[in-house]
């Protein structure tokens, strides 16, 4: 375990509301319960709760985001996520999350971002480094630079770094106005690191064609679209979301032949997450994972968290369990990691800043 969190790693999948510390959750409805606010015995069983179904996975996500509703706390939770992934090493997160409006708390989709980058710069133990490269501001039709693109405090080439972007997600329970929305949010945030879309939430609920007009607009933009991709058997919409051609899909669970054939050809990224695969039993069985099936195809491929709170991993973790379930030896898992870099969504100054780190991580792992 200890190699895994030394290796420099990217995590291109997290949500943000689910990579939360338990630590925190259970201080923040603590707070709520004295307050008269929630019944903290009750958000503390479901925090605390095993079951990690699918079903239970989104009622979870109900209760947190009782729990995060004001400003504050969604820069703090930024702040810790971001410390908790450089604390084992990740060099590169592209962070996810649901841009909300509560208007009981003043908040608007955009006041939400822009407390989640107040997050981004009150990271004290790393710098972080959100700012969009000159070349992934050279298509915008009016570059402003970005009034505070990094938290780099002492400007020490000594200290730590990690790379951060972010992805605003659409919820299959919104419509195709509010999904226009968050679109139209993230291209006014391409300034602040914002580099794409990804669409998640519970995939029982929801029809793909309501979100197609903002996924097709958001890409003619230039925005990178992600997609949460065959979570339940679905054969229609994953044809339709493979033939959408999305910059990199989530999970393919639930694919047959047909789809791995299309999406082989087409030579999508894809976004593995071990452990939530598991404990969603959207695969039976470790050993019945398609990241065998993949990893031999040589089809690309990432390996992430997913939700590192709610699942109680971590990705040095998620590469602890490749390696002893599928056999892979530190060249393989460093191969793998490093090959992550290939499927970001920045330019390729941060690419090839990257590439550089990994060479010479590889030389001092050696
Ligand atoms: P947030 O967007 O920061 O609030 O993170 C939590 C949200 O991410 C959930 O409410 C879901 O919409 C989405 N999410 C997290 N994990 C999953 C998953 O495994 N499948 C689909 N959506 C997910």
């Amino acid at each position: 375990m200890e190699w895994c969190v030394s290796m420099p790693k990217v995590e291109l999948h997290a949500h943000l509301n689910g990579s939360i510390r338990d630590s925190t959750l259970l201080e923040l409805a603590k707070g709520l319960g004295l307050n008269g606010i929630i019944d903290f015995s009750q958000v503390e069983h479901v925090i605390l709760k095993n079951d990690r179904s699918l079903a239970e996975v989104f009622k979870l996500f109900d209760v947190i985001h009782i729990l995060t509703t004001d400003h504050a706390t969604v820069t703090r939770i930024t702040k810790e996520v971001v410390e908790d992934f450089a604390l084992e090493n990740v060099v590169y997160v592209e962070l996810r999350t649901t841009p909300k409006k509560n208007d009981s708390k003043g908040m608007s989709k955009r006041s939400y971002i822009e407390a989640v980058l107040e997050g981004l710069r009150a990271v004290s133990s790393v710098d972080v480094d959100f700012n969009p490269h000159c070349e992934e501001l050279k298509n915008l039709s009016n570059p402003v630079l970005p009034v505070s693109g990094t938290n780099d405090k002492c400007n020490a080439n000594a200290r730590k770094k990690v790379f951060v972007r972010l992805l605003l997600s659409i919820d299959r329970r919104e419509t195709t106005e509010a999904a226009m929305e968050t679109v139209m949010l993230a291209l006014e945030m391409r300034h602040f690191g914002v580099v794409g879309i990804d669409l998640s939430g519970n995939p029982a609920v929801g029809e793909w064609v309501t979100f197609l007009p903002a996924l097709k607009f958001a890409q003619e933009q230039g925005l990178y679209v992600t997609l949460h991709c065959g979570e339940v058997p679905n054969s229609r919409e994953i044809h339709d979301m493979l033939d959408f051609l999305p910059q990199r899909i989530g999970h393919a669970c639930f694919f047959q032949e047909e789809h791995w054939r299309k999406l082989k050809s087409i030579k999508i990224p894809v976004e593995l997450c071990l452990t939530s695969n598991i404990r969603t039993l959207s695969v039976p069985s470790i050993d019945a994972h398609h990241f065998v099936d993949l990893y031999n195809a040589k089809h690309p491929l990432v390996l992430c968290t997913d939700d590192s709170g709610v699942f109680s991993t971590s990705l040095s973790n998620e590469y602890k369990i490749a390696a002893s379930s599928f056999g892979l030896g530190r060249k393989e898992m460093f191969e793998l990691s490093k090959n992550a870099v290939e499927f970001i969504f920045a330019d390729n100054t941060v690419k090839e800043d990257l590439r550089n780190f990994f060479n010479l991580a590889a030389k001092n792992l050696e």
